[in-house]
């Protein structure tokens, strides 16, 4: 049987509010616990929420970004659950009306390009957390409780895992350009539930799906989709029926498991919240935000071609990321060779963050030392071979590029007769090589140069040193 997957994403993405969703609380991760919690965020009893605009402001962004239409009038309701980290028994979402409803995102695998609608995105704050470890017991650390979200639905249009995974990178970009949200999914800051059901090809109708909660990797995305997926089309080739449940990846063993079955499915008797008035934005609001609307990607990309002249790859490359985009655009301020400050970051720099695993925001390069070395490259100072050395010290001892190779004494050698004084020396001690090359083993070419790297310590300029060479063994050759 030929099956086909189909699947819905529910993303959360944190607003990188400096206050708290409906109170005067930081937001601020990583602090002591309970040390960003007031009032409002543990629940007493009496205290009133205040609506944060500036949350709005960014769900309208968002919305203005995907193309949703925005209700000028939405309202919060209650989601009435009990659960340790949520001390008041209920969470402000909402429910009927909420701030986005429509719009697409567009995602491209391979160069193949598909919308996928949107659904709905609406705001609604973050629960506490419970510890488990350092001490006897759980510990409740409120910190997020009241961090405003944005709950951004998709259509079960997705089709297999990798589009699940471009999705949540396309959003991740979207987000971060934005200025919406910091992105940052180690900290929770973007993570989403995977809706997965099967049919059969051709089939219309919708297969029973179970909900994986909490997914906070593109690598886990991909790894949990693909095994619900296969889960799926075992017990429905078994002629066994899809539990419709919620479960969880476990990344360690690399499987979900059943958390919650249907049967014990909260029931949440949403009502309107009645501590908060409905919230209006005006159409000057609006505008205001479009009028100071960020640059996108696909703006950026033709901008560098057509500005700094860099190749159509290394321009999308670059400007798909917003760490790159802004690491690329401080320095190219200050740099000689753009062209060659577009490869290096495409090429040498990021599989050096590859490597790591790491954001460049998260390295020891800067946009100045980054200048520096590019700037000595394109000056003719050093070699590209010395060049990739000085990176790797930037990157694990943070050197300074202009410093380490005068003390290290690694400035290329250009001057012309200092390489053909050490051409000469090599070919006079190799006189058989020199006969071998000059009977046609044109292969030995490489062996010369070889040589030559290996006197200078890799200093000696390849354009001369080839120019040199070639001469010195057609003058050996008559
Ligand atoms: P709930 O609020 O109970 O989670 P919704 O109907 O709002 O349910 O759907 C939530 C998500 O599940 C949406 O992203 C939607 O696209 C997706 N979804 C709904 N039905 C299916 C299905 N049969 N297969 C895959 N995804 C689905
Ligand atoms: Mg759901």
């Amino acid at each position: 049987m030929k099956w086909e997957a189909v699947i819905g994403l529910e993303a959360h993405v944190q607003l990188s509010t400096e206050t708290k969703l409906f109170s005067r609380a930081s937001t601020t991760f990583g602090d002591e616990a309970n040390t960003n919690v007031n009032l409002v965020d543990c629940g007493l009893p009496g205290v009133l929420p205040t609506v944060n605009k500036n949350a709005f402001y960014k769900a309208v962004k968002f919305g203005l970004a995907i193309d949703a239409s925005i209700n000028k009038v939405s309202i919060f309701d209650r989601k009435n659950y009990f659960y340790p980290d949520l001390p008041k028994g209920y969470q402000i979402t909402q429910m009927e009306k909420p701030i986005l409803e429509g719009g697409s995102i567009e995602i491209n695998i391979d160069g193949l390009k598909r919308k996928i609608n949107i659904t709905r995105a609406h705001l609604e704050e973050d629960a506490g957390k419970s510890i488990h470890e350092g001490f006897k017991g759980t510990g409740i650390d409120l910190n997020r409780s009241g961090t405003p979200l944005l709950e951004i639905v998709s259509e079960p249009e997705l089709r297999s895992s990798q589009e699940a995974v471009a999705y949540m990178k396309e959003l991740h970009k979207i987000v971060t350009f934005l200025d919406v949200s910091d992105g940052e999914m180690s900290q929770g800051s973007l993570r989403c539930d995977a809706n997965v059901s099967i049919r059969q090809k051709g089939e219309t109708e919708l297969g029973t799906r179970t909900e994986i909660k909490n997914i906070n990797s593109f690598k886990f995305i991909e790894k949990a989709i693909e095994y619900e997926i296969k889960r799926q089309i075992a017990v429905l080739e078994s002629k066994e029926k899809v539990e419709q449940e919620t479960r969880l990846y476990d990344s360690i063993k690399n499987e979900t498991r059943p958390m919650r079955s249907k049967e014990f499915a909260n029931d949440y008797r949403y009502f309107p919240e009645p501590d908060l008035l409905p919230v209006v934005i005006t159409d000057k609001e609006i505008n205001d935000i479009k009028k100071h609307f960020p640059e996108m990607p696909k703006e950026k990309s033709i901008r560098y071609v057509q500005e700094f002249g860099i190749s159509e790859s290394d321009s999308s490359i670059i400007s798909n990321s917003k760490n790159l985009s802004n690491f690329f655009e401080d320095c190219i301020k200050i740099v000689n060779d753009k062209v060659l400050l577009a490869k290096i970051l495409v090429g040498d720099i990021s599989s050096l963050l590859n490597k790591d695993a790491k954001e460049i925001t998260d390295t020891n390069f800067t946009p100045e030392n980054i200048t520096q070395l590019i700037n000595l490259i394109s000056d003719g100072t050093i070699s590209g071979k010395i060049a990739k050395d000085v990176l790797d010290q930037i990157r694990l001892k943070n050197i300074e590029p202009y410093e380490y190779i005068k003390e290290k004494g690694l400035t290329q050698i250009s001057d012309e007769d200092a390489i053909e004084r050490i051409i000469l020396e090599i070919l006079a001690k190799n006189p058989e090589q020199v006969e071998a090359y000059n009977n046609g083993k044109d292969k030995l070419f490489g062996f010369f140069v070889g040589q030559v790297m290996k006197a200078t310590q890799g200093k000696a300029n390849p354009k001369s040193v080839n120019l040199i060479l070639k001469k010195a063994l057609s003058n050996k050759h008559t």
